[in-house]
């Protein structure tokens, strides 16, 4: 069966250029018309709604057991992971899918310049985050399995210069982190949607081109998650590849959605009853 695109159509264009760097140019393009490539449905479990990049964690919605990443490393004996940076300390861990695209984020910024970054928390299990609420409080901490430190996608970051408000890191971070699949995930402007005070150290995994689309639109996860599901279908252009990005929701035990024949795909709960599939569709 192939996917009917309903509702709102996105296309990004954003500017190629040799080498795996996104260019600054971003220029925005008409509707999409993304060419149709054979597709088949699948079934898949449920429980998919609560694995993937997507996740929403927040009070509602706590990290379901099937949630964690299964690739946390721990940085300080994986050191061939940490080029660049510092560890606050020995324990600092974190999914390896992340830290490499972090790696590649700290190369770019020591082009420009910014180099003096300092990872301060990454991964936390039950454990850690229980001590870390106990001993900080409900204004400044999380309970356990509500926060996005229990998935392993997300990075408190600090710089070795300031305070990360007032750090080149911070400011360069802000401004690029996007490019690389990251988002600043708790900004100073969407205090209301999010519901978490102003964080400039916290930035979360979400993968190409989720982060991408969130900057242009300049929607929060939260956001996003809810335009895809309204809108049911979107299709983004990134770095020369074009994606068509669908929303199903899951009621039953198992879902069916609609994947390439052939062809790279992938799949990714929002922890809320809905699966997403990125379809990469050329490029
Ligand atoms: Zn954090």
């Amino acid at each position: 069966m192939m996917i009917r695109l309903a509702g709102l159509m996105l296309l990004m264009m954003i500017g190629m250029e040799a080498g795996p760097q996104l260019k600054e140019a971003f220029s925005r393009g008409g509707v999409a018309h993304a060419a149709d490539i054979p597709m088949h449905e699948v079934q898949i479990d449920a429980d998919e709604v609560y694995r993937g990049e997507l996740l929403l964690i927040d009070n509602a919605h706590p990290v379901h057991e099937a949630g964690t990443r299964k690739d946390i490393v721990n940085l300080y004996i994986h050191q061939e992971l940490v080029n660049g940076y510092g560890l606050r300390d020995t324990t600092i861990s974190l999914s390896k899918l992340v830290t490499e695209r972090w790696q590649a984020m700290v190369r770019a910024a020591k082009t420009d310049g910014v180099r003096h970054f300092v990872v301060n928390s990454g991964y936390r299990n039950e454990a850690e985050q229980r001590q870390l609420y106990e001993s900080k409080g409900p204004d400044d901490a999380l309970p356990p399995g509500f926060s996005e430190h229990n998935l392993g996608l997300s990075m408190d970051i600090g710089s070795a210069k300031a305070e990360m408000s007032r750090a080149p890191e911070g400011s360069w971070l802000s401004k690029n982190a996007w490019k690389y699949g990251f988002i600043l995930r708790y900004p100073k402007d969407k205090t209301a949607v999010t519901g978490i005070q102003f964080e400039p150290w916290h930035f979360r995994y979400v993968g190409l081109p989720h982060s991408v689309i969130m900057h242009e639109n300049d929607w929060t996860l939260e956001e996003y998650l809810d335009e895809l599901k309204r809108a049911k279908s979107m299709a983004a252009h990134v770095e020369g590849t074009t994606y068509r990005i669908s929303y199903y929701p899951v009621s039953a035990p198992q879902a069916d959605i609609d994947v390439p024949v052939e062809g790279t795909y992938t799949v990714s709960g929002d922890n809320k009853g809905g699966i997403i599939v990125t379809v990469r569709m050329y490029g």
